[in-house]
C-alpha cells in the first residue's frame, strides 16, 4: 500500500511496508546499514529540524569588518597588553580546538551513528567547525599574527596540552568497525559524546569565550568578538544536538545508564571544571579586563551544572548561581542582532522547510 508523507509543502509517496521496515530499523547505534543516505522516513525529527536551524543561521567570516580591528591592534594604546594575550591565547586555542571536534564528529560520531538524519545534522556540525577554523584563518591573517606562535601555544602551554590530552583520550578505540551491540562500547561512545558536547564545547570553550566577549563590551576589536558570538551560537546548537543525541542513545540502550556511568560521566565533568580552571589561570594571569579570576572560575562552575543537570545528572556545585549575569545577556545572540540581516534571510528562504509531520507513517 502507497501512502503520502509530507515535510512542509513537499510530499513524498512512499510505499508503507517498505517505510515500515526502514523506521523500524532506524537506531542510533547498530541500526539498519544502508548505501542509499534515504532521510526519509524521520525517526528523529529533531534532528531533521535542528539541522535547519543551523543552516538559518549560516554565517562567513568575510562577512565581518575587521578594519577597526585592525587598526586596534597596530594602535600603541588601544589594547592592554593583557587585551592581546587573551586574544592571541584565544585565537592559539581554538585554532586547534575546532578542528579536533570536527575531526571527532566526522571520524568518530558519524562513522558511528546508522540512521542518516543524523549523519545529516552532523555533516553540518562538522562543516560549522570547517567554518569556524576558517574564522581564526581570518583573523590571524587580518591581525597579521604569525600563525606558528598561535600553533606553539597549543604545544607548549602546559594547560591547553592538557586540555587537549583529556578530550582525545575518549576518542582512542572508537573505530568504524567497533561492535556496538557491546554494551561496554555504547558506553565508551556514550563517554564520547558527553566530553566533546557537555564538557569541551559545552564548558571548556565558555571561559576563552567569556573573555573576548568581555573585550567587545568594552568596544575592544569588535569584529573579532563578533565573530566569537556567530562561534557560540553554533555551540549552543552542537550542545544540544550531542545532548539529544546521548539520550536517544541511553533511551535505546537503557542497561548502559547506570549510576557507574552517571558518576564517571560525572568525574569527567569535575576534570573538565579543574583544566579549564587552570586554563584560565593561565590566560587571565592577573584580574582584568574587568574580570576578576574567581568570578570567572564561579562561571565555569555554573555552566558545567547546567550541562550536568540537562542530561538529568548531579550538579557538581548545588546552587551556584551566574556571577556574570551581563555574560549570558551577550551569548544570547538572536537573529535580529545580525549584521547581514538580508543574507541570513536569504538563506532561511533558501531553508524554508520548516514543519516536520513525524507520524504521518
Ligand atoms: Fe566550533
Ligand atoms: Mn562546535
Amino acid at each position: 500500500m502507497q501512502r503520502t508523507y509530507t515535510i512542509g509543502d513537499r510530499s513524498f509517496v512512499l510505499d508503507e511496508a517498505k517505510a515500515r521496515e526502514a523506521l523500524d530499523g532506524k537506531r542510533v547505534v547498530a541500526g539498519r546499514e544502508t548505501l542509499a543516505f534515504n532521510l526519509l522516513p524521520l525517526k528523529y525529527n529533531w534532528a531533521y529540524e535542528l539541522y535547519q536551524k543551523m543552516k538559518a543561521n549560516h554565517w562567513e567570516p568575510e562577512d565581518v569588518p575587521m578594519q577597526r580591528d585592525v587598526d586596534q591592534w597596530r594602535s600603541a594604546d588601544a589594547l592592554s597588553d593583557l587585551d592581546r594575550w587573551i586574544v592571541k591565547m584565544g585565537v592559539g586555542y581554538f585554532s586547534a580546538a575546532e578542528g579536533i571536534v570536527g575531526d571527532n564528529v566526522l571520524t568518530v560520531i558519524r562513522e558511528l551513528v546508522t540512521a542518516s538524519e543524523l549523519k545529516l545534522v552532523l555533516g553540518r556540525h562538522a562543516h560549522e567547525e570547517n567554518i569556524h577554523a576558517d574564522s581564526l584563518l581570518y583573523m590571524i591573517s587580518s591581525l597579521g599574527l604569525d600563525p606558528h606562535e598561535c600553533e606553539a601555544m597549543f604545544a607548549d602551554v602546559p594547560s591547553i596540552v592538557a586540555k587537549n590530552e583529556f578530550v582525545t583520550r575518549l576518542s582512542h578505540g572508537l573505530r568504524r568497525d567497533l561492535d556496538l551491540t557491546v554494551p561496554e562500547n555504547v558506553a565508551l561512545f556514550a563517554k564520547n559524546l558527553f566530553v566533546f558536547g557537555q564538557c569541551m564545547e559545552g564548558t571548556q570553550f565558555y571561559g576563552l569565550f567569556g573573555m573576548i566577549l568581555s573585550l567587545y563590551r568594552q568596544g575592544k576589536l569588535t569584529g573579532i568578538g563578533t565573530m566569537f558570538r556567530y562561534t557560540l551560537r553554533d555551540e549552543s546548537n552542537h550542545i544540544e544536538l550531542l545532548r539529544r543525541l546521548l539520550l536517544e542513545l541511553v533511551a535505546e540502550n537503557p542497561e548502559i545508564w547506570t549510576n557507574e556511568l552517571k558518576d564517571e560521566l560525572r568525574d569527567l565533568m569535575r576534570e573538565a571544571v579543574e583544566l579549564e580552571h587552570r586554563f584560565i589561570d593561565d590566560v587571565l594571569p592577573i584580574d582584568g579586563v574587568g574580570l576578576s579570576r574567581t568570578e570567572f572560575a564561579g562561571y565555569v562552575d555554573y555552566i558545567a551544572d547546567r550541562r550536568l543537570v540537562s542530561l538529568g545528572l548531579e550538579p557538581l556545585s548545588p546552587g551556584a548561581t551566574n556571577p556574570l549575569p551581563w555574560l549570558a545577556e551577550l551569548m544570547d545572540l538572536g537573529k535580529e542582532q545580525n549584521f547581514f540581516e538580508g543574507r541570513v534571510t536569504e538563506y532561511q528562504k533558501a531553508s524554508s522547510l520548516a514543519a516536520v509531520a513525524d507520524d504521518e507513517l
